[in-house]
């Protein structure tokens, strides 16, 4: 098809007349002039006729709890059903561990309980009290979103630190609160939103007031909102499989599942969710057990040298 033809092969019919309309770039980004181009337009264009829907306060909550319930979804069922599948199963971090209908209904009652508790509620406070959120024509670009996002998980990442060691140093905070969470010693996907309510509300706070704080384009706080989802369920997995990021970030900096299960095992360590900067800067990384419960050599040397510390404090006491 030469371009001529291409670009008139986009018809469309009014009131019986065929009328041709060119199918170029500026059809398809929708923009006058370059100022104006928007790579994303395209995927923002989709929201046309759904305005009504995705501009109440309520879409990113149902977007944000049925985003959730689909990542950890597939994985669930793979823990339950894939226990005999030996070339997935060798990727399980704790492979002595089994995950039980018993585990699953646990943590599903918790998670279900709080949302209809707790989330409904506030859900609908937010329908009848916040106004809708007027939706802008343009996309935002494509550094814009990708900048937001970092940010806006950079920013998540820290307060979930600070959050994360008050409540585990503050001993009323952990007995109430964080020791919920804590009760799966070998995390899997479910285990993400299993616990204490106000830990749900805090982290909620902390996790939709980010894109507040960059003003980000209601595209990039949706975006964000489900790339926090899926790191949040990555982390929780349970499993060390080969392309995931903590395999291949430069220089170590994505926790990941390996991480976050070490923290399950060993609770002073690993605070962050995601990275792991400040963990390493204040002394809280722990190298962790890979896939088949495999003790790396990094792992070994660390607590050599945690011996010879705690040694050396009882000699000096
Ligand atoms: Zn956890
Ligand atoms: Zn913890």
């Amino acid at each position: 098809m030469d371009e001529e033809n291409f670009n008139e092969s986009f018809s469309t019919t009014v009131d019986g007349n065929i009328t041709t309309e060119r199918l170029t770039l500026k059809t398809i980004f929708n923009f006058n002039t370059w100022e104006d181009f928007r790579i994303l337009q395209p995927i923002w264009d989709l929201r046309i006729g759904y305005e009504y829907y995705l501009c109440s306060p309520l879409f990113p909550i149902v977007l944000s709890v049925s985003f959730y319930f689909l990542c950890v979804f597939p994985p669930t069922l793979v823990d339950l059903f894939g226990r005999e599948w030996a070339w997935y199963q060798k990727y399980k971090i704790q492979n002595n561990k089994e995950v039980t209908w018993k585990h699953v209904r646990q943590a599903m009652m918790i998670t279900i309980w709080n949302q209809i508790v707790y989330v409904l509620p506030a859900a609908m406070a937010q329908w009848i009290w916040v106004p809708p959120n007027p939706l802008p024509e343009r996309a935002p670009t494509l550094f814009e979103y990708s900048w937001h996002v970092m940010a806006c998980l950079l920013l998540f990442d820290f307060e979930f630190f600070v959050w994360h060691y008050i409540h585990h140093k503050v001993r009323f905070l952990y007995k109430v609160v964080h020791s919920v969470h804590h009760r799966f010693y070998s995390p899997f996907s479910l285990v993400t939103q299993y616990m204490h309510p106000w830990e749900l509300f805090s982290l909620g706070i902390i996790q939709t007031t980010a894109p507040m704080v960059f003003q980000c384009h209601p595209m990039t706080s949706w975006g964000y909102m489900t790339g926090a989802i899926i790191v949040g369920v990555d982390a929780h997995v349970g499993f060390d499989f080969p392309g995931l990021p903590h395999r291949w970030a430069p220089f170590g900096w994505w926790g990941g599942a390996p991480k976050h299960d070490m923290h399950h095992r060993r609770p002073n360590t690993n605070f962050q969710p995601f990275f792991n900067h400040w963990d390493r800067l204040f002394g809280f990384d722990c190298p962790s057990v890979k896939a088949g419960n495999v003790r790396p050599k990094e792992l070994h040397e660390y607590d050599l040298r945690k011996r010879i510390s705690i040694r050396s404090k009882c000699k000096s006491s």
